[in-house]
């Protein structure tokens, strides 16, 4: 088993989080230091702890992601001018948290995707 992080914490809402939708299978909160006017991460409820230990069962998991994202893109109203999903992996992906996360990132012009 991978170790837990603060992620799951949040998720048995043992310490806060600005939860804004959850389910049997997916948790998502605001980040707590925003890098845009809306940045929420999106987490599966269970530990997977970077995209390298993704496993064929968690297809299904994983893909609601993205059904979650487009929804709270949609709340958020951001999904007419667009944002951007992000999923870093490991040191040179510059992951964090290793508790695998989708963060959605919207509410103004992003900028190129990579830093030069
Ligand atoms: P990573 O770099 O791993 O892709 O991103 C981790 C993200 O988690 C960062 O954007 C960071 O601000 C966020 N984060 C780290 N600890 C906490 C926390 O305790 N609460 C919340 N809401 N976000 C956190």
């Amino acid at each position: 088993m991978p170790e837990e992080t603060i992620f799951s914490k949040i998720i048995r809402k043992e310490i806060p989080a600005d939860i804004v939708y959850e389910d049997d299978r997916v948790t998502a909160f605001r980040d707590i230091n925003p890098q845009a006017p809306t940045h929420i991460l999106i987490i599966p409820n269970k530990l997977i702890a970077t995209a390298n230990d993704v496993q064929p069962e968690d297809e299904q998991t994983l893909g609601h992601l993205f059904i979650v994202a487009a929804k709270l893109a949609h709340d958020e109203g951001v999904a007419d001018d667009g944002y951007r999903l992000i999923v870093n992996c490991n040191k040179h992906g510059g992951q964090e948290v290793f508790h695998l996360h989708m963060h959605l990132l919207g509410g103004r012009k992003l900028g190129p995707m990579l830093s030069r």
